[in-house]
Parts: C-alpha cells; structure tokens; sequence
C-alpha cells in the first residue's frame, strides 16, 4: 500500500483530527456525500473507499495535503516543550484517571448523551493540549444514546441504530500475552467479565470497557447496551463495571494514576476497589480510607436531586453480597460510606455521598452551582458552616478549537497563529480583536448563519428522504414557499438543549399573541431554531417537544420556528455557529454550569440567559442580555410569567433594536461593539483549557501550601 494512504489510515485512528479543520478538509474532499452520510466518520468513509480508488486520488496536491497534515499529527503527538511539563511535571510522569459514564468527543462515536459526556470529551481534548497524562475510563455502549425522530404528533420515537468497533477508531487492548484484556467485576453471586477497547484522543487515551462477550450470560451482555438505558439495576450494574472494572483495568494495564477523577457520582464505586486494595495490604480500615481519599477528587453536576443516583439497602445487599466477602469491610460499613445520615443506614445508598466521603476535594462546576451545591450536602458535614462546606468549585468550559466551526476557525487563524493563542487571556483576544473590521466581522456572521439556513435545508430534505418523520414535511414546503423563508437578513435565536423540563423550553410561547407580534413585525422579523432530545422516560420533556412542534405548525409560525430532530454534537456545531443569540431559560438555580453558550461566542453569537450557571459569573451588562436578575419565586407559574415578560421586554426593547438599528452600510456598529466585548471577555475565561489548568493545580496536585 502507499505510504500516503498508510498515513491517512493512521489520521483516522486518532481523534486529534476532530479538531483540526484541515484534517477534517482532508476527509470531506474524498466523498462530500460519504462523509456527511456516514456521520462525518473517516473510519467508515475510508470503508467505503477501495485502496485502488484511494491511490488515484493521492495525486499530487491531495498528497501534499496528506503530508502537510500528517506532519503536524506527529509535531502535536510528539510535543515534549507542553504546559504540563512545564508547570505540573507529576502529572506527566504518573497519569490522572478520569472516569465519566459518558464522553461526547465527536458525533461519530455514540458514547454520550449530553452536556456533561461532551464536558468530559472537551476535557480530555484540552488535557491532551496541555500535555497531562491523561486517561479516561468509560464504557463502550453498543446502542449509544438514542436517535430522535418524531412522529406525526411531534412525539419523540427513539431509536437504537448499533454501533460496530469495524466502524469506529477503537482498538482491542491485549495483554503482555498478546490475548484480549479481559477484567472481571462481581456482580451479586457472578462474575462478570469485560473486555477493554482504546481510543486515542490526541496524547491521552479514552479506555472502554465493553461486556458485551459471549462469556458473560445474556442480562449482562446488556450492561454496555445503551447510555442511562434500563432500571435501576442496570444502573448499577453499568456502575461497578465503570469504578470496580475501571480501577482493575487500570492495574491489569500497569498504570498507577496520580489522582482519580470521579466526573459526577457514577463511579463512586472506584472507592471501593481503592479500599480493597489497601485493607489487603493489611492497612487498618481508618488509614486505607485515608489513604484512598487522598488519591481521588470529585465533581458533582446537578443540584436537581433525581439526577444523582441512589439504591435501595435491598439493592445493595444483593449487588455488593459476592463482592464484600473478599474486600474486608462489612455490609453496613459498606452503607455508612454512601449514606446522608450516619445514624440510619436503613435508607438509601447515595453515590455523591460516597463520592464526597471518600475524596479529597470537591467541586461544582460554576460559582453559582458550588454555592448551591454546599448548602445541598451540608448536612454531611455536622457543625460545619455552608461557607465552610468543602465543595468549591470550577466553572465549566468549552474546547475552543473543537467547536470553532470551519469558516470560525479559518477566520481566527487569518489574524492569529491559533484559537487558543486568541484566548490565551483578555489581551490576546482584544489584540486580535483590534484587527478586524467591523465589515469583516459581521461577514464572518452573515457566512455563518447562510451556513446554517443551508444545512436545516438539506437536514429537512434528508429526514423526509428517509419518510421517518411526517410532521415535517408541512414546514419543508412552507418553508419552501415565497412567504415563509428562513433568510440570513433575520435575526436568529437558537435554543437547544436537553428536554428537562426545569430548562423551560417553551418560555417563549407563554405569550401567543405578543410572540405573534415580535416574529412576525415586518420591518424586524425573527427567526427561532429549536432542537433537544428528552430522556426516553421523561414523558413531561417529550410534551414539551410536541407544544413546541405544534405552535411552529401554527400558520403565524410555520416557516419561522423550526424544531430540528436529533440533536447532537454535530447539530450544536452547526446551531451554536449560526444563531445570533443563544437563549437559555432554565429554573435559577438547577443549571448547574451549561456550556453551549460558550461555544456560541467563539462564532460572535450572544448570549440571552436567566442568570444561572455560568452566566452570572461571565454577563458584564454589555457581552449579551440577562432575563431578569436572578429573582427567585416560590411558585412556578409566577416565576413563569415573570421570566416570560421580562424575556419579551429585552427582546422588544433592547435585542431586537440593537441588531436592526444599521449605520449607512447595513451594519449593526452597536450588535458588533457587543459580540466584540462577549468575544474579549467570555472566550479566554469559559474554556475548558482554562477550566483543566485550574482542575490540575488546585485538584489534581496534591501540593503541600506553606
Ligand atoms: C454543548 C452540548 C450540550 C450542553 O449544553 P447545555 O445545555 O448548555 O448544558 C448538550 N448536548 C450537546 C450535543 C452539546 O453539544
């Protein structure tokens, strides 16, 4: 075979290329069409492709594209001068071990569900940019998240297509012996066993575990099967194997990780296998656990209670009854570390309890959330203060270069060496900043959101291509007729985001009449795009699907709202990039950070957000708008009408005026003076090279201050 085709085969087995735009250039110029059909996955479009074929094309300028590529994958793999070695040398001789049950690096790999699996990929990304040695553990889900459809009523079908490893750039892990590494985990009275898969994700490897084997019986071959998917047993079971299999794997690989990450308190069971290891050693039980907290740290999520998991004594009795015979602590010891209350351990076995009990340190994931997340768990801690409660926090980012869109990334680059040297700080940005036109500015903008109307085109065209969704066939020809035109000139709202129903999607509709009014005023129109995906069990989420399918059908709306099905990691790229304002209009407090927002900066979009999550650290009055200012109602129709007003208020008012009040060349000084201030000072603070530096030297190094 030749040597270039070798080269771009080996491109493919490392995700390093989903953030580079020339590396995904090199893919989409073979087949526009494979790559967009097969979910811009380079592995099956290289399947599609025969070697012959391949050959042909390596003629002399694609060649050169492959070399100048493939040249810079090896510079960046190869890099020994990083942040990490020079700042945190102990964490690039001995790895931190991340554990996350999902991960969102590309829509290529179904491993993730939503916001906080794309989190963990951006985190691993960043931490390979800065040279950590970085692991992340994971499972490999055959079905991966569902595929969202809607069927005639706008009520969300979920499908389940497979994933195969021939398909993806994952490899088989095998031992010094040349055999699959295999793990086992107990689970009540079995064994379950479990096969690790690699990836490679820049310098840092994603590890797989996968007990979809033959081995194992039919009801454990399932645990892999779906992201979230089945009961609380299945919960469970998918948790030991993610903590318990995890840190065996970790040994069976000969890794002795500096520090142990529990992204949220799905593998809060790694403890227990930590603890294993120690009171084998013969330490006496109150050192072991001592000795285990000082290796892990601890992230939690949600203030919303259902989102962190917790089993019934029964459960854990008939899970752990196998598994405790050889770890050395007894039954009840065992709920003490995963109870609320010390003094009752009838009750429910919590993860973030066991999570917090047994690490060193703690966060929530922005200022707002840690404060939250303090008073939530106070009780853990008696007599202590909420001030004093040691949860703190890092507020989440984004991976700049992973989400700058191609027109994005291409115009940062004309005006600096890179992303990331643009938001490297606040001066850095504005040095870049001060070399651009407004002209060039909202040129960039204009691309972007023609860009956008492109692709829900195509999208819509290729969803009733494939006859699964009925319901939309109504918008394409309305759309498609003279009057109702998505169009570039308009001003564009995007909303998207999972369905919980404390995010409130359908705020804006709460007034028909005055919403009817602002889209559809002739002189300043605009334009909503939606998109989501509720759990497959949250049946109030998915009626929040169906209002809003239903109103974008209604006559005044139809062409100008439109629900795009099937959000995902390639969808947002393409929302987040083109909308000029992003909304968000969840309950204060329960976002705990939210990050699509950030990823809409990068692009010169604008935020317009109650102030949860990150956006009361990061709103300075002129970078976006706020809705309302932080008030809090004990009733929830009241907060409702409330935000809803005060929504309408800053569109009609403020948002609306600013992006048609043009000067004598169509252009909006005073929008573009505001996405100039968002870029400045939302960019260099709320991504995740930021976010993982901070994770390294206040959580991951365990330094001594005096
Ligand atoms: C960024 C992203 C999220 C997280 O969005 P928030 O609602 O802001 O937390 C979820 N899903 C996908 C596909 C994303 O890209």
């Amino acid at each position: 075979m030749q040597k270039k085709i070798i080269s771009l085969k080996e491109l493919t087995k490392n995700l390093w290329w989903s953030w580079d735009t020339e590396a995904k250039q090199l893919f989409e110029e073979l087949s526009p069409l494979l790559w967009e059909r097969n979910n811009h996955n380079p592995v099956e479009l290289l399947r599609h492709i025969s070697n012959d074929e391949l050959a042909a094309r390596c003629h002399c300028k694609y060649k050169g594209k492959i070399d100048s590529v493939y040249n810079r994958f090896n510079a960046y793999i190869n890099e020994k001068n990083t942040w990490a070695a020079k700042n945190t040398p102990e964490l690039v001789k001995n790895p931190v071990a991340y554990f996350s049950a999902e991960f969102g690096i590309h829509e290529s790999v179904r491993i993730y569900s939503g916001g906080l699996g794309v989190l963990a990929g951006d985190h691993l990304k960043s931490a390979s940019d800065l040279g950590i040695n970085f692991i992340g553990i994971t499972l490999f889900y055959k079905e991966g998240y569902f595929r969202q459809y809607l069927n005639r009523d706008g009520w969300q079908i979920e499908d389940y297509p497979h994933q195969y490893p021939e398909g993806l750039p994952i490899e088989k892990v095998t031992g010094p012996d040349g055999k699959d590494l295999i793990i086992s985990v107990n689970i009540a009275q079995s064994e379950v066993l479990a096969q690790a898969w690699s990836l490679k994700v820049g310098r840092a490897t994603l590890y797989l575990l996968d007990t979809n084997i033959p081995a194992n019986e039919s009801h454990y071959r399932d645990i892999c099967c779906r992201v979230y998917g089945g009961d609380q047993n299945m919960r469970i079971n998918q948790e030991i194997v993610l903590g318990i299999g995890g840190v065996k794997l970790l040994e069976k690989l000969g890794l002795e990780p500096a520090v142990y990450h529990m992204n949220e308190g799905h593998s809060a069971f790694l403890t227990l296998e930590l603890l294993s290891r120690e009171l084998s050693k013969g330490v006496p039980a109150k050192d072991a656990i001592d000795n285990v907290r000082s290796r892990c740290v601890f992230t939690t999520h949600t203030p919303v209670a259902a989102g962190h998991d917790r089993f019934s004594r029964d459960m854990m009795h008939y899970t752990f009854d196998k598994y405790l015979s050889h770890i050395g602590i007894t039954f009840d010891e065992l709920m003490k570390l995963g109870s609320e209350n010390e003094n009752d351990l009838n009750g429910l076995f919590t993860m973030t309890v066991l999570a917090l009990k047994l690490s060193r340190a703690a966060n929530g994931v922005s200022k707002l959330h840690g404060e939250v997340s303090r008073t939530m768990w106070q009780h853990l801690y008696p007599g202590l203060p909420v001030s004093e409660v040691p949860i703190g926090h890092i507020t989440n980012g984004v991976h700049a270069s992973s989400w700058a869109y191609g027109y994005t990334d291409t115009f940062w680059r004309n005006n600096a060496e890179s992303i990331d040297e643009m938001i490297a700080s606040r001066e850095t940005a504005e040095a870049v900043l001060a070399k651009v036109s407004d002209e060039e500015i909202w040129s960039l903008r204009y691309s972007l959101k023609r860009n956008l109307i492109d692709f829900i085109y195509r999208y819509i065209a290729n969803q009733l291509y494939h006859q699964h969704s009925h319901s939309l066939s109504r918008d394409y020809d309305m759309m498609r007729s003279e009057k109702n035109t998505l169009s570039p000139d308009i001003l564009t709202i995007g909303f998207a985001r999972r369905f919980a129903t404390y995010k409130r999607a359908p705020l804006i509709f709460k007034d028909l009449d005055r919403l009817n009014r602002i889209i559809n005023n002739p002189k300043r129109p605009l334009q909503i795009i939606f998109a989501g995906k509720a759990h497959p069990h949250d049946d109030a989420g998915k009626e929040y699907i169906r209002q809003i399918v239903e109103y974008s059908h209604r006559p005044q709306f139809n062409g100008k709202i439109i629900f795009l099905e099937n959000y995902n990691l390639g969808v947002a790229k393409r929302m987040v990039s083109g909308v000029d304002v992003w909304l968000n209009t969840p309950v204060r407090p329960m976002e705990a950070s939210g990050t699509s927002g950030e990823k809409t900066v990068l692009h010169g979009g604008l935020n317009f957000s109650v102030l949860d999550g990150w956006w009361p650290e990061a709103y300075n009055g002129e970078n976006g708008w706020a809705i309302g200012h932080g008030e809090v109602f004990e009733n929830h129709e009241d907060q409702d009408r409330f935000d809803a007003d005060n929504l309408y208020t800053v569109l009609e008012n403020q948002i609306i005026p600013t992006f048609y009040d043009r000067n004598e060349y169509n252009i909006p000084t005073r929008w573009i003076k505001k996405i100039r201030n968002a870029i400045a000072t939302i960019a260099p603070v709320y991504n995740t090279h930021r976010m993982v530096r901070d994770y390294a030297l206040k959580y991951y190094l365990n330094r001594k201050e005096n």
